[in-house]
């Protein structure tokens, strides 16, 4: 960027504004550039004021009805009440003074008939709902708008709404914009989109596009300006994925190709002794996956694919063809329960092949390799053990969980990175990882649930996509039921069932939003995740976005007068008081246990000595249980639609049929029963991510993707823009393989470097 637009605000403005501008975040001239309008007033219409909420931050445009002074009744000074209106309903301006003098001004300005303005915190006094002391602006007397042209500007031209802040009101913000774009010149703001992908999207320049957006003469003109600057996001994002890719592609890396038939193999072993045959999805993924890890260009690819359509057993099978052709695979797991639940199956699944050469079995030919694991809570003997096993390469597996990350965490040869159940991971994990190869590991990522195209597009941009879209024959399925919380009927036919299912021989999950009755809810994998991603929203979208609601909060949706969440530690109290279940030992499982103890809680319930499990979402992430059938979520409606398939992905994995109960207490016709609702009418994930991605905040889709990529993404929109970013994709693809370092285009180069630099920065700071 240019000096012009590095300049520090409050060398262009004076003190108090810099400072009100600073408190927004806004610290230079291109920093102001890039706040945007939140929307846009008709200066020809009123604001809806029947549609404000109370505790609102609110900007309308209103007239004044009435306005009337008295004095106070029981303490000194003089109170001001002005009504204003939109021509069908009112609110009521409160204003108090030392005494009526104090008023004078106000009272001069607020006359029956002024329009103006009016920002404040929506407030409910006797019933009413009023602003207290807003800050305010007329029609027509503002100072600075003395030429008849601004004067003509502000009566006919869209009023651009910037986002709410006490201390600084919009039209203040629309003051210091005026100022900058009054002196912009097109040179003061470079343009990473070349104009040759301006002309043939038919884009404005930047300069032309930010004119728009903060002073547009009508409101089409805010809209192409504002699409402008979603393809800009996208087309810089979309760059900076291109060139990973083709560096990826320049990477040299160890070609590990299958072994010919005939020669002792640990995949051929085990393809032998699987006891199901292995899907179509699977075989073929399978093969290119086998083809990529041949070549002796790193493989980046995703496997995304439905809950239970066996990814586990692709990525086991890639391990296997690196460890064959005398490479090391390392497994990075979510959490320490499905770390140790993938290095529990893989041993099993290897049965005597996992007995790393030392103990062949008679017949058979030799080849085999160990499995470590690695965690963080290991203890130092184990860890030591582990950490040689990985080292000296008698391990050809290393599973773990971000404890593999670490620096002191070496390798024979690493040949092959599987990074499961990807989303709680970002890029730079990915890399920590495969910077511990001599050459560049390949690379294979899962998701947990599939995920919609332009989801895959932005967020593993760099990668190619492989789906798995069925899951294997023979699956009973699962029935979801949404249960009314309150219900005695309805709570006593629960555990009667879940009663029903253990009796047969089967294991029941029983899964709530926090731990301690008296706590918040649990956080991290163990619990609810999604907060705070509101205050982000709020400055994202404008009047054309569907107010975005955040289904995981746990303040979502009038949390305050509801009844508190159901916690892990007391339910398990109630569960063992109840008849219907008298007699079942009933296990508990959160993220605050100790490891040797979850290990322990899990295998209880795998081996059904404890087959109810009474847990947080720790459970979520993978857990493979096949003989698990029931699964009873409380306070459903809390949970996100990805999380709750994710949830509900835990049974039904064997030939009986699964159960999943959706307790609540949300009122039918609202939005979160509407998700429930969703959830008892499809077991179709790609459907649901499409339904939840609808459903949820930008900010909240990309952050729980991915960390420190929703920075960049201000305007776009992932699931409306699709068709936007497809376009970015491509037009991004052709200026890289035109320029690859991108020196023809060193506005392209620079933004990708500013935003890299931004992300850098966010990552930093929540690492
Ligand atoms: P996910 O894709 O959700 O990670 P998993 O890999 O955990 O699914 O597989 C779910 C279950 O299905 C496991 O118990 C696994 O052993 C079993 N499974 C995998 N592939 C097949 C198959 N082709 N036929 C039958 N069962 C399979
Ligand atoms: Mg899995």
């Amino acid at each position: 960027m240019t000096e012009r637009v590095d300049e520090r605000l409050e060398r262009a403005f004076d003190k108090r504004t810099a400072t009100a501008l600073g408190k927004l975040g806004l610290a230079t001239v291109g920093d102001l550039l890039g706040h945007y309008p939140r929307r846009y007033a008709d200066p020809g219409a009123l604001s809806d004021i029947a549609a404000l909420q109370v505790g609102e931050h609110v900007t309308i445009l209103a007239r004044v009805e009435q306005a009337t002074v008295r004095p106070m009744r029981n303490r000194n000074g003089a109170l001001m009440e002005a009504v204003v209106t939109d021509g069908s309903s009112r609110l009521s301006l409160t204003f108090f003074g030392k005494h009526r003098g104090s008023l004078y001004n106000h009272e001069k300005r607020l006359v029956p008939g002024a329009k103006g303005l009016f920002t404040g915190t929506v407030g409910l006094y006797r019933g009413t709902r009023q602003l207290t002391h807003p800050d305010f602006t007329l029609m027509g007397e503002e100072s600075d708008l003395d030429s008849d042209e601004a004067l003509l500007e502000h009566a006919t031209k869209p009023i651009p709404i910037y986002p709410a802040a006490a201390g600084i009101p919009s039209w203040k913000v629309q003051g210091a914009l005026r100022v900058v774009l009054d002196t912009l010149a097109d040179d003061d703001v470079p343009d990473p989109v070349p104009s040759d992908v301006r002309q043939r999207q038919g884009l404005p320049g930047r300069a032309a596009a930010l004119r728009s957006l903060h002073r547009p003469a009508t409101l089409q003109e805010a809209y192409q300006a504002r699409h402008r600057m979603r393809f800009e996001e996208a087309f810089v994002l979309q760059a900076a994925l291109a060139q990973r890719r083709a560096r990826t592609a320049a990477e040299d890396a160890t070609a590990r190709p299958p072994l010919p038939e005939g020669k002792p193999s640990i995949l051929a072993d085990f393809d032998a002794s699987l006891p199901f045959t292995l899907t179509d999805g699977q075989r073929q993924v399978g093969d290119e996956i086998a083809a990529e890890l041949a070549s002796p260009r790193p493989m980046h690819r995703l496997l995304q694919g439905e809950v239970g359509s066996g990814k586990t057993v692709v990525a086991l099978r890639a391990m296997l063809q690196v460890v064959d052709a005398g490479g090391q695979a390392a497994l990075l797991a979510p959490t320490e329960v499905l770390a140790a639940q993938h290095a529990r199956t893989l041993r099993a699944l290897l049965g005597p092949m996992a007995d790393g050469g030392t103990l062949f079995g008679a017949e058979r030919t030799g080849a085999s390799t160990r499995v470590a694991l690695l965690t963080g809570s290991l203890g130092a003997k184990a860890r030591k053990e582990a950490l040689l096993q990985a080292a000296s390469g008698e391990a050809g597996i290393v599973v773990g969980t971000h404890a593999l990350l670490s620096e002191h965490v070496q390798f024979a040869d690493l040949g092959l990175v599987v990074v499961d159940e990807q989303h709680r991971f970002g890029v730079e994990q990915r890399d920590a990882l495969r910077a511990k190869g001599r050459v560049s590991p390949h690379l294979l990522v899962m998701t947990a649930t599939p995920i919609p195209r332009t989801v895959a597009m932005t967020v593993f941009g760099d990668l190619e996509t492989s789906s798995l879209t069925e899951v294997p024959a023979g699956r009973a399925g699962i029935t979801t039921v949404a249960v009314p919380a309150g219900n005695v009927r309805w709570t006593d036919r629960t555990w009667a069932r879940v009663r029903e299912e253990v009796d047969a021989g089967r294991r029941a999950y029983v899964v709530c939003a926090r731990i301690h009755p008296d706590e918040e809810p649990a956080a991290g994998p163990g619990g609810l995740k999604g907060t705070g991603a509101k205050g982000t929203a709020t400055t994202r979208d404008f009047d054309d976005v569907p107010e975005f609601l955040d289904p995981s909060g746990p303040g979502a949706e009038g949390a305050a007068d509801r009844p508190p969440l159901r916690a892990v530690l007391e339910v398990v109290e109630e569960l063992r008081s109840r008849p219907e279940l008298a007699g079942v030992e009933i296990g508990v499982l959160h993220g605050q246990m100790p490891p040797d103890q979850k290990d322990a809680a899990m295998a209880r319930f795998a081996s059904g000595e404890a087959p109810v499990l009474v847990s947080t979402t720790v459970v979520e992430v993978g857990v493979d249980v096949p003989e698990a059938t029931a699964m009873v979520i409380f306070d459903a409606d809390r949970f996100g639609i990805s999380q709750l398939h994710q949830l509900r992905g835990r049974v039904g994995r064997g030939t009986d049929p699964g159960l999943c109960l959706l307790v609540s207490d949300a009122e039918p016709g609202s939005p979160a029963y509407a998700r429930l609702e969703a959830m008892t009418q499809t077991t179709d994930g790609f459907k649901l991510a499409n339904l939840d991605l609808e459903l949820r905040s930008e900010g909240d889709v990309l952050g729980a993707a991915q960390s420190g990529r929703a920075s960049s993404l201000r305007l776009l929109r992932v699931v409306k823009d699709a068709g936007l970013i497809e376009e970015a994709r491509t037009a991004a693809a052709d200026v890289v393989s035109a320029s690859p370092d991108l020196t023809e285009f060193p506005e392209l180069a620079n933004a990708i470097r500013a935003q890299l630099d931004e992300d850098q920065e966010e990552f930093l700071e929540r690492a």
